[in-house]
C-alpha cells in the first residue's frame, strides 16, 4: 500500500467514525432536549421504567459510539446504534404514548437510510413499523389502532426513508465523479511537474544562454549558460542581461532602446543580433541573440524568450581568414605586377619565334587573371569594415553594358557561347562607373565560367521610371535553392563550382552586391539547377550620392 492509499484510508476511517458519532449525538441531543421538557411538563414519566429505561439506552449508546475505535470493518456494527435506538424511542412511546415521542424515529430512519443503503432505508422503516404495531398489541393483548401511530407515522416514515436513500445516492455519486476528477487533475499536475523539470534540466545544459519573459516583460526564467555569461562579466546579482553591451564594431555602445533584450519586449523578433560584451581591451565575447515571441492558444502574446549564442571563436575565425586574405594578396600583387610588366615587354620584343610568343601570351594571360583574383580578395579584406567608397558621376548603364559584353566577348568566344545584348535606349544616372563596370564584369564572367560549351547569355538593360534594371541570363549550370541563400556570402562557391576546375575566390557577387547597396539598390538572383541562373542589378534611377 503506497503513502497515497494509506492516507486516502485513515481520512475516509475519520470520516465514518465522525459521521457515527455525530449521528448518535444528534439523537441524544434530540432526546435530551425532550427529557428536559418533559421533565418541565410531566415529571411523573420518569417513575415509569420503560420510559427512563428507554432513555438511560439512549445515552449508553451515545457513550458506546463515542468510546469505539470505528473504521472500515467495525462501520457494519455501527447499524446496532441505530437499530437500538428504535427500540428506545418506540419504548418510550409506548410508556408515554401522549408525548408524541414516536416523532424521533425519523432521526435513525434518517441514519439508517443514508448511511447503510437501500436495505437500512428499508430496514429501518420495517423495524419501525413493526416495533410500533407490536407494541399496540402487546399493551393488553388486544390491539389498539391508532391511525396517527400505525399508518400516518409509518408513512412518514417512508417518505423520510425514501428521500434521505435518494438524496444520498445522488451526493454519493457526486462525491464519487469528484474524487475522479481529483485524481485526474492530480495525475494531470505529476505530469506537468516532470515536464517541467525536464524542460529546466535540458534548459540548463545547453550550451546557449536562453531568457524568457511574461507578457508585463518579467523575467521567467534564465538558464546556467546565461547566468554564467552574467557573472563572468561582473554583471550585478540582480542583472537579468549585461549592464553595458556593445554593437558589433566592438567599441560604440549600444542605446537602451536598440538592445536585443529591449527589442525581444518591445514585442519583435529577429535572428543574429549580434553584440560585445567586455569593455574594448579588456577580456570579452561575442553574442548572436535570436528572440521569439511566444503567443497562448487563443493568440494572445504571452511573453518571449532571447536564445544567445557565443560567436567570439566564429568572428575570431573569420578576422583571421580575413586578415590571412588581406596579407596574402597585398604580398602577391607587387611580384605579379612586375611580371605582367615583363612578359608584356617580353611579348613586344622582335626576336621571338611565333611559338614563343603565344606562349608567353598565354603567361600574361593568366597572370592577368591571378591579378584579378588577388585584387578581388584584398578588396573583400580591406572593405571588411565597410569602407568601400564611391566616386559619383553621370553614366549611361547601357553604354557600360555595351562596353562589358564587347570585353567578355573574346571569353565567351573560346568556349562558344553566343552573348546577346538588348541595350536600346541609353540608361542614364548617377552612379560610380567603375564600380557598376566592376559589377556587370564580374555577372558576365560568372556567366562564361559557369555556362555550358555552346551556350547562350544575354545582357538586357532596362530604364523604368525610378530604376535601372540589369539582367544577366546564361543556360549554364544554375544554383541549387539551398546555395543561392549564401550566394552573396564571402567565400562561398556552390557545390557544382567547388568540384569543378572553374578557377574562383567566392568574392565577386559578394563585393558586387555590396555596391549595389551603396548605390541604394539590390543585386538578386534566380535560378534552376541544369537549366541556367538570371542575376539582377537594379539601382535607382538617379542614385543618391554616397561618394
Ligand atoms: P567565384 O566565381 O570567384 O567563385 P563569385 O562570388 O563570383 O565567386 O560567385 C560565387 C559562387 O556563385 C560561384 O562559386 C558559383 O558557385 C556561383 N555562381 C556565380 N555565378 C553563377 C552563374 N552564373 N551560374 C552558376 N553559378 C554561379
Amino acid at each position: 500500500m503506497d503513502r497515497n492509499t494509506s492516507t486516502r484510508g485513515s481520512a475516509q476511517a475519520t470520516r465514518i467514525a465522525r459521521s457515527i458519532t455525530n449521528s448518535q449525538l444528534l439523537i441524544s441531543a434530540a432526546l435530551l432536549a425532550f427529557a428536559v421538557v418533559v421533565f418541565a411538563v410531566q415529571a411523573s414519566a420518569f417513575q415509569e421504567p420503560l420510559f427512563f429505561g428507554s432513555l438511560l439506552i439512549v445515552f449508553v449508546l451515545t457513550g458506546v459510539a463515542l468510546t469505539v475505535n470505528w473504521n472500515r470493518r467495525s462501520k457494519r456494527w455501527a447499524v446496532l446504534l441505530p437499530i437500538l435506538d428504535i427500540f428506545a424511542i418506540v419504548g418510550m412511546r409506548e410508556a408515554e404514548p401522549e408525548l408524541g415521542a414516536g416523532l424521533f424515529l425519523v432521526l435513525p430512519v434518517i441514519w439508517m437510510a443514508r448511511n447503510f443503503r437501500l436495505a437500512g432505508a428499508i430496514g429501518a422503516v420495517t423495524l419501525s413499523t413493526a416495533l410500533l404495531w407490536l407494541a399496540g398489541a402487546a399493551d393488553s393483548g388486544v390491539f389498539s389502532f391508532d391511525f396517527g401511530t400505525h399508518v400516518l407515522l409509518p408513512m412518514t416514515l417512508v417518505f423520510i426513508a425514501t428521500t434521505t436513500y435518494a438524496t444520498s445516492r445522488r451526493s454519493q455519486s457526486q462525491r464519487d465523479l469528484l474524487r475522479q476528477q481529483s485524481a485526474l487533475v492530480e495525475s494531470a499536475l505529476v505530469r506537468a511537474r516532470d515536464q517541467e523539470r525536464i524542460l529546466d534540466e535540458v534548459i540548463n545544459a545547453v550550451e546557449f544562454g536562453v531568457l524568457a519573459f511574461d507578457r508585463d516583460g518579467a523575467a521567467t526564467l534564465r538558464n546556467n549558460a546565461h547566468e554564467h555569461s552574467l557573472r563572468e562579466f561582473g554583471a550585478p546579482r540582480s542583472a537579468v542581461i549585461h549592464p553595458t553591451i556593445y554593437r558589433p564594431d566592438g567599441t560604440t555602445v549600444f542605446d537602451e532602446a536598440d538592445r536585443p533584450y529591449a527589442r525581444a519586449l518591445a514585442g519583435e523578433e529577429f535572428e543574429n543580433a549580434v553584440f560585445w560584451v567586455g569593455a574594448p581591451g579588456d577580456v570579452r565575447a561575442a553574442y548572436s541573440a535570436t528572440a521569439r515571441q511566444i503567443s497562448r492558444a487563443d493568440g494572445e502574446p504571452d511573453g518571449g524568450v532571447v536564445v544567445v549564442r557565443d560567436i567570439t571563436t566564429e568572428l575570431e575565425a573569420i578576422r583571421a581568414r580575413e586578415n590571412l586574405a588581406a596579407s596574402v594578396s597585398h604580398e602577391l600583387r607587387t611580384p605579379l605586377t612586375s611580371i605582367i610588366g615583363f612578359l608584356e615587354l617580353a611579348v613586344d620584343s622582335p626576336e621571338l619565334t611565333d611559338e614563343t610568343r603565344r606562349m608567353l601570351e598565354i603567361a600574361a594571360r593568366n597572370s592577368e587573371r591571378m591579378l584579378s583574383l588577388v585584387t578581388d580578395l584584398l578588396q573583400t579584406a580591406s572593405d571588411k569594415d565597410g569602407t568601400l567608397t564611391l566616386a559619383m558621376a553621370e553614366c549611361d548603364i547601357a553604354e557600360i553594358a555595351r562596353q562589358s559584353i564587347d570585353s567578355a566577348q573574346i571569353a565567351a568566344g573560346h568556349r562558344e557561347i553566343t552573348m546577346t545584348a538588348v541595350v536600346d535606349r541609353p540608361a542614364v544616372t548617377v552612379a560610380d562607373p567603375l564600380r557598376i563596370r566592376q559589377v556587370i564584369d564580374n555577372l558576365l564572367t560568372n556567366a562564361v565560367k559557369y555556362n555550358r560549351t555552346g551556350g547562350t547569355i544575354t545582357v538586357s538593360v532596362e530604364a523604368t521610371e525610378g530604376s535601372i534594371r540589369v539582367d544577366v541570363t546564361d543556360t549554364g549550370v544554375g544554383v541549387s535553392a539551398d546555395d543561392q541563400a549564401h550566394l552573396f556570402d564571402r567565400f562561398f562557391r556552390a557545390g557544382a563550382a567547388r568540384t569543378s576546375a572553374i578557377v574562383g575566390t567566392g568574392l565577386g557577387l559578394n563585393i558586387s552586391r555590396d555596391i549595389a547597396k551603396l548605390h541604394g539598390g539590390k543585386l538578386t538572383v534566380r535560378s534552376e539547377v541544369g537549366v541556367g541562373s538570371t542575376f539582377t542589378l537594379l539601382i535607382p534611377a538617379t542614385a543618391k550620392d554616397t561618394a
